[in-house]
């Protein structure tokens, strides 16, 4: 008899249909979530039948206790929450972060064939919520699994705010030793198309098998079980809502791809080895609350900016237009154009980003960049607007105004490349 949680066929005299047997709300209807997620409910007398296709994968599985092999790597997987941690509320049908970490391991204990695994719970929430308090949680763990000599570490988060999360973690981990790779996953662990399973292996493999050290994501490559790549940290973005290839390195290249059949590895471009590492951890967690990203557009007034002028932020990211615009050009714009110089006279720094998120921009091209420039707006190159935005909060944290204006422009954790080969090809033609 199948159970809630299950996956099941349902017969009725016009169709057959397949999904997860939900708990009904009534005893004389059954319910199915189908694969599109969707919950559906069948009136129990015209049910013929239901068919067992696949038992929960939620339900306790026994684990035995593995002993530590010596000839395999240390892995810690720490959990802060998200999707990766999450299964169907049978309550209200929906998802929500729920696991403990040793949950994983009972879901596909294939990892502990690759490294010799311990979990540690640290947070258990979406990662829209997280804070700059919560990225020093998780350094800090960082810092005591690296005390205790492992030998790669796995996060499992919510993938909204994961390339955040990598990109303060590059900031703040001097030093780092060992491999951390962030794994999320776009579709939770009881759904058949589930992408974590695949995501944490190839992490693993990429741990286990390669001297690779920093911070990196490890995601879906393509949308079906083929491959997953390992991705920049401080130059990547989540681009889709549900698809499980959903991330891009923009104005990078990839680090690496792990093919999930054959377990082969292949680098895209040089990377920081173990052995370059040779001072020791250092840990450089503050960050500056007084940030703010705001995106212009048209028919804008200057009322945002005047506000975080009158709260004294000291930090904000334009995300401008094209090769780095904002509106402030004509009479109608002069208002925000004076709003942005005294932002700045008042010691606030503005970097300005683009929309255009592939590219660079470049403040000395056109007439309208230069003004922006006199009054002391700093380009933030090719910088994403969420890796501008973090490193300007994490540089105001931790280091006097003057350092910050001089450390903005430079390339400090991949967050600059100084030449965009294919864009700026094109551009020049
Ligand atoms: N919004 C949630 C988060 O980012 C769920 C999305 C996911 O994990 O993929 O934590």
């Amino acid at each position: 008899m199948p159970h809630p949680g299950d996956k099941v066929k349902l017969l009725t005299k016009q169709e057959t249909v397949e999904g997860i047997l939900m708990p009904s709300p009534k005893k004389d209807i059954v319910m199915l979530k189908l694969a599109t997620g969707y919950n559906v409910g069948f009136p129990s007398k015209e049910v013929k039948k239901i068919e067992l296709v696949e038992k929960s994968k939620l339900l306790p599985v026994s684990l035995k206790q593995v002993k530590p092999r010596k000839n395999l790597p240390a892995i810690a997987i720490l959990h802060t929450g998200g999707t990766i941690a999450s299964k169907v509320d049978y309550q209200t049908g929906g998802v929500s972060a729920s696991f403990k970490a040793e949950d994983l391991l009972k879901m596909f204990p294939e990892i502990e064939q690759i490294a010799n695994i311990h979990t540690a719970h640290v947070a258990n929430m979406m990662s829209e919520d997280l804070r700059f308090s919560h990225y020093q949680i998780i350094a800090a763990a960082i810092e005591t699994e690296i005390a205790n000599k492992v030998d790669g570490i796995i996060i499992g988060h919510g993938t909204d705010t994961l390339a955040q999360t990598s990109t303060a973690l590059a900031f703040m981990l001097e030093n780092l030793p060992i491999p951390v790779i962030l794994v999320g996953a776009q579709r939770s662990t009881d759904r058949g198309s589930s992408d974590a399973g695949v995501n944490l292996i190839c992490a693993a493999e990429f741990i286990a098998k390669t001297d690779f050290t920093g911070v990196a994501i490890c995601m879906h490559g393509s949308s079906s079980d083929t491959f997953c790549n390992i991705y920049p940290p401080t130059k990547t973005r989540k681009f889709h809502t549900s698809r499980r290839d959903a991330f891009q390195a923009v104005n990078d290249d990839l680090i690496a791809t792990v093919d999930y059949n054959t377990r082969h590895i292949h680098f895209h471009q040089a990377y920081t080895k173990k052995s370059h590492v040779s001072g020791v951890l250092q840990l450089k967690d503050n960050f500056e609350d007084k940030v703010a990203v705001v995106r212009v557009y048209p028919n804008m007034f200057p009322v945002l900016i005047d506000a975080l002028t009158k709260e004294h932020y000291k930090g904000l990211v334009l995300e401008g237009t094209g090769i780095g615009h904002a509106p402030t050009n004509i009479a109608e714009n002069f208002s925000n154009y004076e709003a942005l110089q005294k932002f700045i006279n008042n010691g606030g720094i503005v970097v300005l980003t683009s929309q255009c998120i592939f590219g660079r921009v470049n403040l000395d091209v056109y007439a309208n960049g230069r003004r922006l420039k006199e009054i002391g707006v700093i380009s933030g190159s090719d910088m994403l607007t969420e890796t501008a935005y973090l490193k300007l909060a994490w540089l105001l944290g931790n280091y006097p105004k003057e350092k910050v204006e001089e450390l903005l422009p430079l390339n400090l954790k991949g967050e600059i490349k100084e030449r965009l080969a294919f864009t700026e090809e094109i551009l020049k033609k």
